[in-house]
């Protein structure tokens, strides 16, 4: 497998850290990256193959971000409705910009899903007449919001990991995936760090799925983890596979102030509404039937509108569900009781909850076909980190648990197919090499650039320059500002140089995908000279079909970012203007 100089000999000429020398390499036929909910069902769905299969995650599977999803997962379930119906709200919330094929498969097969979940042992919140119970929620013409109280994620996620145990997939808990090992347009593995002992591993496979979430953690305001830094889309990046629609940022209406704690849709979905410091009801005036229930992006525009305009409460709106009574708030809500109790001094059942729009999901992600299929050959990918495209310019609350469940085990399956019909490639082990030398070039550094600074700053840049509103001028400022945080970070290094648990190197090499995927949100963000969706332009108010009806593919070639167009797919629903 070597070329040229025995491995060990070129790692010491490259001054590799030493310790990143003791390496295992294991092999495995289908090595998933990430365990949220599509990680854990992509690799539930390969385990059932009989396959050999590993998740790697850098946290324990159930402090992945899936277990934060509160207001629940979208299926059309109801007598009245139809995936039909669940299609085309799914086409008009995504501003016409979503792939209809994939948005119809995920429809179709939605009600499928959720029962299987039921089967293997979710639990959901019942309607009177013991029916899985659904709630109404942004964008949706039909109540079919599945939930369970305001805990849905938590619910699911605990299931998908006691399914992963049952089916004996391999998981390596704790180990922070550092490299995607792809030679001639083949996936060969990954390169990963055992964080409790600080070594660096080779994990050799036939396929890759990356399941790594998203990247919220790129604004300073946001609702996501810690952990959700866009990994896998930088991975994918460097490996050569391009991403798609990144300019497209999803700001939730109601994050609770100074926190980025989410308040669920389901409040709204519930019978709550919002009101100005005039105590007007001011969805009125941008959305007159849909209310509350309008679409994000139209609902974090219209709060953003009227903080800007004046009518705030100190940089918020204000969140009403007095009304609801305090029986019902505990019933349907009783987390966001206690979540307003303990961080904002609220308690909703007598006073308004002050919020604003805040970064929450990633409508963009790693370019795949309805299989998670990517361009290079053996790399899959899933969920949030991943773009089919369902959500288009705008996804719709409940649509995101949903992929995960959906594209988790369609990649899981095809990813298992794979690699039962092809041989295990050669695993080039200047790999190793040049991982280990990367991090040592970090580690042996006395002086430099800090971790916070670089990554202060850049949340600043895109949370001022890059959020609800967006123009030419303030774009430009933040692909100036990134390209001067890229220049600096060559030059990052560590304070802290112990080998278990270093959260400083860890760090640092997630900020290398932070400044790649914002790099990315915001030349797709400058490009796109239209408003659409999320991303709106106050330079260019209109929506323009003619020149923008098509997805912005960004790849990584020597070291740039380049950017592509691709056709949407449109099958069933025409475009037309968009009302709520
Ligand atoms: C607060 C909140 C509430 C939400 N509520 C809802 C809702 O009610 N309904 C809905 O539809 N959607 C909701 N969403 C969105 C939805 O929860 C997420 O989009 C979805 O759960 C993402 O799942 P995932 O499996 O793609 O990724 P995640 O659950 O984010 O998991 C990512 C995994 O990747 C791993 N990982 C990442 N990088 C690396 C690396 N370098 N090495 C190793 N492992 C790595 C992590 O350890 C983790 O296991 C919510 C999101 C948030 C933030």
């Amino acid at each position: 497998m070597g070329r040229g100089r025995p491995f060990f000999q070129r790692a010491v000429a490259r001054r590799v850290f030493p310790c990143f020398l003791w390496s295992t390499m294991v092999i495995h036929d289908v090595i998933v990256v990430g365990a949220g909910l599509a990680g854990m069902r992509a690799a539930i769905e390969a385990c059932r193959m009989g396959i050999n299969v590993a998740v790697v995650s850098k946290v324990h599977p159930v402090r992945s971000h899936s277990v934060a999803a509160q207001g629940g997962i979208n299926a059309a379930l109801g007598e009245t409705d139809s995936w039909e119906n669940h299609m085309f709200d799914t086409v008009k919330g995504s501003d016409y910009l979503g792939d209809q094929d994939a948005i119809e498969v995920m429809c179709r097969e939605a009600p499928e899903d959720i029962m299987e979940l039921e089967r293997m042992g979710a639990i959901f919140s019942r309607d009177d007449s013991g029916r899985i119970a659904q709630r109404p929620f942004g964008g949706a013409g039909y109540p079919r919001t599945c939930y369970l109280a305001d805990r849905t994620g938590h619910s699911l996620l605990h299931v998908m990991f006691e399914q992963l145990v049952k089916y004996g997939a391999f998981i390596y808990k704790e180990w922070h995936v550092v490299k995607l090992v792809v030679e001639d347009g083949i996936t060969r593995g990954i390169i990963a760090i055992d964080l409790s002992s600080g070594k660096l591993h080779r994990l050799h496979s036939k396929a890759v799925i990356l399941a790594t979430g998203g990247y919220g953690r790129v604004y300073s305001t946001t609702t996501n983890a810690l952990t959700s830094t866009g990994d896998g889309m930088g991975l994918a990046l460097n490996a050569g596979a391009p991403l798609m629609d990144m300019e497209f940022v999803q700001f939730h209406p109601t994050v609770l102030r100074r926190t980025g704690i989410l308040i669920t849709e389901g409040a709204r979905g519930e019978g709550g509404y919002l009101i100005n410091s005039l105590g007007e009801r001011f969805m009125k005036r941008y959305a007159p039937e849909k209310l509350e229930l309008a679409s994000r992006d139209v609902v974090s525009r219209a709060e953003q509108t009227e903080i800007d305009e004046g009518r705030g409460v100190n940089g918020c709106v204000l969140l009403d569900l007095r009304h609801l009574g305090e029986e019902k708030i505990n019933e349907r809500l009783p987390q966001i009781r206690e979540l307003a109790i303990n961080f904002a001094g609220i308690d909703p059942v007598r006073e308004p909850i002050p919020i604003r729009p805040g970064a929450h999901y990633s409508m963009g992600g790693i370019m795949t076909t309805v299989d998670g299929e990517t361009p290079v050959t053996g790399l899959f990918a899933a969920g949030e980190c991943a773009c089919v495209s369902v959500h288009g310019a705008n996804r719709l609350g409940g649509n995101s648990l949903l992929e995960t469940i959906v594209f988790g085990r369609r990649a899981g399956r095809k990813a298992g197919e794979f690699a039962i019909s092809s041989k295990l490639p050669e695993f080039p082990d200047s790999a190793l090499v040049d991982a280990a030398h990367t991090i040592a070039l970090i580690m042996n550094r006395d002086d430099g650039e800090s971790l916070h600074s670089i990554r202060d700053e850049l949340k600043g840049i895109m949370e001022r320059y890059c959020g609800v509103f967006r123009n030419e001028e303030g774009l430009k400022k933040a692909l100036e500002g990134i390209k001067r945080l890229k220049e600096r970070y060559r030059n990052v290094y560590l304070t802290d140089r112990s080998h278990s648990f270093n959260m400083e190197l860890t760090g640092i090499l997630e900020l290398g995908s932070m400044l790649d995927v914002s790099e990315s949100i915001v030349i797709g963000a400058i490009n796109r000279k239209e408003s659409r969706g999320a991303h709106c332009r106050m330079d260019f108010p209109e929506r323009d079909d003619k020149r923008w009806l098509k997805h912005t593919v960004v790849y990584k070639r020597d070291d740039r970012l380049t950017i592509e167009y691709k056709d949407v797919t449109i099958t069933r629903y025409k475009p037309m203007e968009r009302r709520y």
